[in-house]
């Protein structure tokens, strides 16, 4: 029997045919974080993980729309009592989001605190030339819950500071196709690492990951550790099992 993969985050809903991409997810047998990029989307992208009982959903606002969806805040307050999932949150500091800047702050605290005051979540994190501003934010609410910085780009100096204050990674074979991301993969905490896609963004040799399509990341992550792919798979299976174990 072949082992489980993780794909801790991965945008079912913008497949060109979300509900096949479901029904693949689950068929690959794979843990799937389907993670969405605006509250109005929530309700629906949890309807796509309906008996599947591996894919969970988790309400987001993604920075790069967070300038226009703004008031969508609302919806974000209606539903996040229904899930211990947030994401994809965060900030994006890239030229072509900085008009945004201020909003994507305001939407940004105002998604930790409605998550502390809720008890904490399970965050998945965006941080595109913002890693610096991310882990402020994440000093200010640490009561917010366990943020999961994804698609990591940071310094090796940010690095070691999201380390040090308690995040955990997200990192995917896009991630890795790059030497400063393998780099920095190498430096994460073996017991606080994931595998995900940002499919179908997430791409390699220019086509767009399937969910569940992590096995170059396992690759690369085995090396790392020291051990084969197999062990590799558990001991990320056990880490998944801290992480959606964990009091929050
Ligand atoms: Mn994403």
């Amino acid at each position: 029997m072949s082992l489980s993969v993780v794909d801790f985050h991965c945008h079912l809903d913008l497949y060109e045919n979300p509900a096949l991409a479901a029904r693949r997810a689950h068929e690959l047998g794979a843990y799937i974080l389907s993670v969405t990029t605006t509250p109005s989307a929530w309700a629906g992208t949890n309807a796509l993980a309906q008996g599947y009982g591996r894919i969970r959903t988790s309400l987001g606002l993604h920075p790069q729309v967070a300038g226009s969806r703004i008031a969508e805040l609302e919806i974000f307050d209606e539903f996040i009592h229904e899930t211990r999932y947030v994401g994809e949150v965060g900030l994006d500091g890239s030229p072509s989001c900085q008009n945004s800047w201020a909003k994507q702050l305001l939407a940004f605290r105002h998604i930790l605190k409605a998550s502390a005051s809720a008890g904490g979540r399970i965050l998945t994190i965006h941080s595109r030339h913002a890693t610096t501003a991310v882990l402020d934010e994440l000093d200010l609410y640490p009561d917010a819950g366990i943020p999961i910085l994804h698609w990591f780009t940071g310094t090796k100096s940010e690095l070691m500071r999201a380390i040090g204050r308690g995040c955990w990674f997200s990192v995917g074979p896009a991630m890795l196709a790059s030497a400063k991301g393998r780099a920095m993969a190498s430096l994460m905490p073996s017991d606080r690492v994931l595998t995900e896609t940002d499919g179908p963004f997430g791409k390699l040799d220019k086509q767009g990951l399937a969910p569940g399509e992590v096995f170059q990341a396992i690759h690369y992550l085995a090396k790392c550790w020291g051990v084969d792919c197999d062990t590799a798979t558990r001991m990320m299976l056990q880490t998944l099992r801290r992480l959606t174990t964990s009091a929050l």
